[in-house]
């Protein structure tokens, strides 16, 4: 269940800035929407009219009696849109299905995008979204779109202009157009480390600080910055490259074209080459299965396994130190697939670090917390970035309906079977 709460006001439109401070406050009067956004008394009321009219909002009873007539309260029908993130990585991807209120109401994880051919994996995610929306039940004419979430860094609203090695396919291939074309739903792309501050900020994980980074960790390193409520965009959405940050003059070689990048020396594709260098045995099923296992082995106190990662987590405390340094921050979140299974093995090297030389100590404390829903956030983020979004009418094209080609896994977590009435 997601805490509603969004950001501030200034960069959304009038219907989805009121939308986002009902969402937070729960019940609120008119007056009171009017107060919180600095709208006009009739501006207030010709978008909750509107809202009222297409079922978004509904009255909900009277506040108390301050002397006059008691305001009517206003809350959110959650149930009256649903918006879809999906997050694609090559070793999984993960679907979560959120309603207005910014509930997860559905979620899957499914084969990745491995080396498959990019159109295919298109087909296969509005395959697998067509099963999902079934599965829980919902009408697909509420669905507002969707927000696709995949490794940096990403070029407008079109696709991945530059891609680590093993997704050159992805490079300059029209993402957000195939998808919309598949789908037939409005799609929205973001970088994930930046979805996955706007997903934790959405479950809570803020904690009510000011200037929190989700330090990002699947199969590189990254962060998405959230100032006074506000995501921190940058110029592209391209911000918090933490990965990128040399530490090594002369270091080894890194995609992104520098070198002695944080990421060439202590991601988690290093580290596991390292590990297999030292001789210990892996699955060799994928990195992250690879991570993960050495993981496992780390937290059973194998020595070589500890070392390996304690070496990877002192450089990634260096590149958590000056995102704190820059932006002056008082939370760090650690999220995203690699910290789900390490985030215990890397706080302690980050904690250490900041305790010792962060610039702000003095003035503020800085927390860092591991997240409690890592695997997920960039998904929740993709989501809730759709529901803040114009929350305009959906394409006309829809998607057809599929027959029984259902996705083979046993189940959708946290869904509910219906009948057999396909995602249109
Ligand atoms: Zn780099």
């Amino acid at each position: 269940m997601s805490t509603a709460v969004g950001p501030k006001v200034s960069h959304l439109s009038t219907q989805a800035a009121l939308l986002d401070v009902i969402r937070g406050a729960g019940r609120i009067s008119r007056v009171d929407l009017a107060r919180r956004t600095g709208l006009t008394g009739a501006t207030v009321s010709i978008v909750v009219r509107k809202l009222i009219d297409e079922g978004m909002v509904v009255e909900a009873g009277r506040a108390e009696s301050t002397g006059g007539k008691p305001a009517v309260l206003l809350e959110l029908d959650p149930d009256a849109r649903y918006s879809i993130g999906v997050h694609l990585e090559q070793s999984g991807i993960t679907y979560v299905l959120s309603n207005l209120g910014g509930a997860v109401v559905g979620r899957w994880r499914h084969t990745g995008a491995e080396t498959a051919d990019p159109s295919s994996v298109v087909e296969r995610i509005s395959l697998d979204l067509t099963s999902l929306v079934d599965s829980v039940g919902i009408d697909p004419d509420l669905l507002v779109g969707l927000g696709l979430v995949s490794p940096g860094p990403l070029a407008s609203s079109v696709g991945m202009a530059l891609t680590r090695p093993s997704m050159n396919a992805w490079t300059d291939f029209p993402l957000a157009a195939a998808l919309q074309r598949s789908t037939g739903l409005p799609v929205m792309l973001e970088n994930d480390a930046t979805a996955s501050a706007v997903g934790e900020y959405w479950s809570g994980s803020h904690g009510g600080s000011t200037c929190f980074a989700a330090l990002y960790m699947g199969v590189g390193l990254g962060s998405g910055l959230m100032v006074r409520g506000d995501l921190y965009r940058g110029a592209s959405s391209n911000t918090g490259e933490v990965g990128h940050i040399c530490v090594a003059l002369d270091g080894p070689e890194c995609w992104c074209g520098g070198d002695g990048c944080v990421e060439a020396l202590a991601g988690p594709e290093v580290v596991v080459a390292e590990a297999r260098a030292a001789g210990i045995s892996l699955p060799g099923n994928g990195h992250d299965n690879d991570f993960a296992a050495l993981t496992r082995l780390a937290l059973n106190d194998d020595e070589r396994a500890r070392s390996i990662l304690h070496k990877s987590a002192r450089y990634v405390a260096l590149a958590a130190q000056a995102l704190a340094n820059i932006m002056d921050l008082d939370r760090i979140v650690l999220t995203g697939p690699a910290f789900a299974q390490a985030g215990s093995l890397y706080v302690p090297a980050i904690r250490e670090r900041l305790n010792r030389s962060f610039f702000a100590r003095t003035t503020h404390p800085i927390e860092v917390t591991i997240s409690l829903h890592a695997n997920e956030a960039a998904a929740i983020g993709g989501a809730a970035l759709v529901l803040q979004s114009e929350l305009a009418p959906r394409a006309s094209s829809r998607l057809a309906v599929r027959g029984p080609s259902s996705p083979s896994s046993p189940s959708f977590m946290g869904a509910r079977r219906s009948s057999a009435r396909a995602f249109r």
